[in-house]
């Protein structure tokens, strides 16, 4: 149980994010959202999180602009105290061959991606270490582990987290700090789903084609995975029973990274 704990959790008000808030605060968690979306669907969201008596915020940081990155820090702070658990969760990614992708792209994925994490942890790892506890998940993909065509920016962003995953875990050893890159096969969020609609449109499928054609490429579960499940394996990352899980990439991708 995660009770007297708080959580910022980065790109929460939908997808894998959201289900991390959501299992976070079925735990007791206190949890600042953060994304993009329609003011009515982040109100629909916390009101779902508060409904079971979760404590829920919202800061609405660009994480592309390190001072709202900083606003939201202090601001999370300000409202819940402390900072023991930071879920870097957020992502922007752009699918182009590398001399197609712009550098506005590279950089903004360089910024949300990769950058964002550091100034968060750089801000919370002093407060962590003073109180000897503390959570980081990464939030990567098996494509922190290998390449695909089409997605450097991707690609690259997600093995630079892992890498700054390893020294997180390593530099918070003696503080009882744990940080872990959880990687995630291909899982039904809502961009997940506009993927298998664009092969849908593009072929004239079913979904239920779509959707099979989409997996066989990639998960030998021939399933995608649920976003609750990467939120019960986040929440129990958190857990003092997972303390001397740390630094480690962990998979969650119905063998998709077994016979990569
Ligand atoms: P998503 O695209 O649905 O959500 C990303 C979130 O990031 C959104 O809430 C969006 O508002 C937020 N975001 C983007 N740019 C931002 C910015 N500048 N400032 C603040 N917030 C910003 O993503 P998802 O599919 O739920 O994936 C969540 C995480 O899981 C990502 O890190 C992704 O790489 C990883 N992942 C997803 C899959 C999958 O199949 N869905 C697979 C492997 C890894």
């Amino acid at each position: 149980m995660l009770a007297n704990k708080t959580a910022l959790v980065t790109g929460s008000v939908d997808g894998i994010g959201f289900a991390i808030a959501a299992q976070l605060a079925s735990q007791g968690c206190a949890v600042m959202l953060n994304g993009f979306a329609a003011e009515d669907h982040i109100s629909a969201q916390m009101a779902s999180l508060r409904d079971s008596g979760a404590t829920v915020a919202y800061h609405g940081a660009d994480l592309s602009i390190p001072d709202q990155i900083n606003d939201m820090v202090t601001e999370t702070r300000r409202q819940f105290g402390k900072i023991d658990i930071v879920v870097n969760n957020a992502v922007t990614r752009t699918y182009a061959n590398i001399e197609d992708l712009p550098v506005e792209s590279w950089n903004y994925a360089l910024a949300v991606n990769l950058s964002a994490p550091y100034h968060i942890v750089r801000q919370v790892m002093a407060e962590m270490k003073e109180r000897r506890w503390g959570r980081v998940i990464n939030i990567a993909s098996n494509y922190a582990l290998r390449g695909t065509a089409r997605r450097s920016d991707y690609c690259s962003t997600k093995h630079g987290l892992l890498g700054l995953t390893r020294v997180i875990a390593l530099e918070g050893l003696d503080f009882g700090i744990t940080a872990n890159a959880i990687c995630p096969g291909a899982t039904l969020t809502p961009h997940a789903r506009k993927l298998v609609a664009q092969r849908m449109a593009a072929s004239g499928k079913t979904e239920e084609e779509a959707t099979r054609d989409y997996l066989a490429q990639r998960q030998p579960s021939k399933r995608f995975v649920d976003p609750k499940d990467v939120g019960t394996l986040a929440a129990f990352l958190c857990s003092d029973g997972a303390r001397d899980i740390t630094g480690g990439p962990v998979a969650i991708d119905g063998g998709w990274l077994a016979y990569s």
